[in-house]
């Protein structure tokens, strides 16, 4: 065990009072690393809080352990675990009145070393493998509920093993998991496939949005288009996977407006060649080569077009 593990192992081990967080607008890796670490701690007798600042969306809540979240901390902890975020800004308001976390688990090329101990592991496919990888080590068993929530962050971040990234590692590490019991396809369902008819009709809206120009595809969604379906929620609902499924672009990217001065960005690179994650860092956010995302001031009109000419920048020399 090299010695940043073993760092990490005793302070697991030595700790009574532990606070679990990840990134705002929470994804299937973030719960599931989440409440993965949460389970193995609160089996180890350990007093685990999970703090997501958005809550956890309606499509994970039956995960094993989901009842462990809450939006606030309450308390005192000795020690402060971030998993799959990759800076501080991102945990949002989950840790104000908080330290900077004491470790990080992550897997995103871009993640700054905002904790004490930082393990950052990019080329893994999702948290949940980086945790895979090295519960044991830690002295965390993984049980089946564990697994079901290890298993739902592998399957959400490749979006049913079929990103580039996609490994040898990762589908043995899913073998794995499927072997303590996991119902993968039920897991499955609920995170990629099942929709609600509300969601569908905010996909509506995003779709109708759909625009293309200079190799760039992309569709805006408002906040007065959530208000017309009734979604409740500030992302996208996933639609950026189905942008992303159009062919002849170079670049896909999703504009959710926030609110009259924000609006969040996501960017997927649709050639193999393209890094989107450069893009964007050169607005504060970050991700991966295929997938990245940031939060911008501004008016969403003015955004747009920051957003798409620095974009335009990035592909001109791949056309
Ligand atoms: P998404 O576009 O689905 O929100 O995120 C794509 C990838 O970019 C994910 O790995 C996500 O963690 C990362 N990402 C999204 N938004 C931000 C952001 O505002 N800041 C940073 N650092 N990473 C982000
Ligand atoms: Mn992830």
């Amino acid at each position: 065990m090299n010695d940043l593990q073993k760092q990490i192992k005793d302070r697991i081990q030595a700790a009574q009072r532990v606070l679990v967080t990840s990134h705002v607008r929470p994804d299937g890796d973030a719960i599931g690393s989440s409440l993965a670490l949460a389970l193995a701690l609160v089996d180890l007798g350990k007093l685990v809080q999970v703090v997501l600042s958005d809550g956890i969306p309606a499509n994970f809540k039956q995960l094993p352990g989901a009842d462990l979240v809450r939006t606030k901390a309450g308390g005192e902890f000795d020690l402060i675990v971030s998993v799959d975020c990759s800076d501080l800004k991102r945990i949002g308001a989950a840790l104000d009145g908080y330290h900077a976390p004491d470790i990080i688990i992550d897997h995103h090329v871009t993640t700054e070393a905002f904790g004490n101990l930082n393990l950052v592991e990019s080329e893994a496919v999702a948290t949940a493998s980086v945790l895979t990888r090295h519960m044991q080590e830690w002295g965390l068993a993984i049980t089946a509920p564990i697994a079901a929530n290890l298993i739902t962050g592998l399957i959400t971040d490749t979006l049913g093993f079929r990103t580039s990234n996609t490994s040898p590692e990762c589908l043995r590490q899913a073998a794995d998991l499927l072997e303590l019991g996991v119902d993968m396809s039920t897991l499955y369902y609920r995170s990629l496939v099942r929709r609600t008819f509300v969601e569908a009709k905010y996909w509506g809206a995003g779709l109708a949005s759909l625009e293309r120009s200079d190799g760039i595809i992309w569709a805006t969604m408002t906040v007065a288009d959530r208000k017309a379906a009734g979604y409740i929620g500030n992302d996208d609902s996933d639609l950026i996977n189905i942008v992303s499924s159009i062919d002849d672009a170079e670049v896909a990217i999703m504009f959710v407006e926030q609110n009259a001065e924000k609006t969040k960005i996501s960017w997927r690179a649709l050639k193999p060649n393209v890094d989107v994650s450069q893009i964007a860092s050169q607005f504060n956010g970050g991700g991966h080569k295929a997938a990245a995302g940031a939060e911008l001031s501004g008016t969403l009109a003015g955004i747009q077009e920051r957003v798409l000419e620095a974009t335009r920048k990035l592909i001109l020399p791949h056309k």
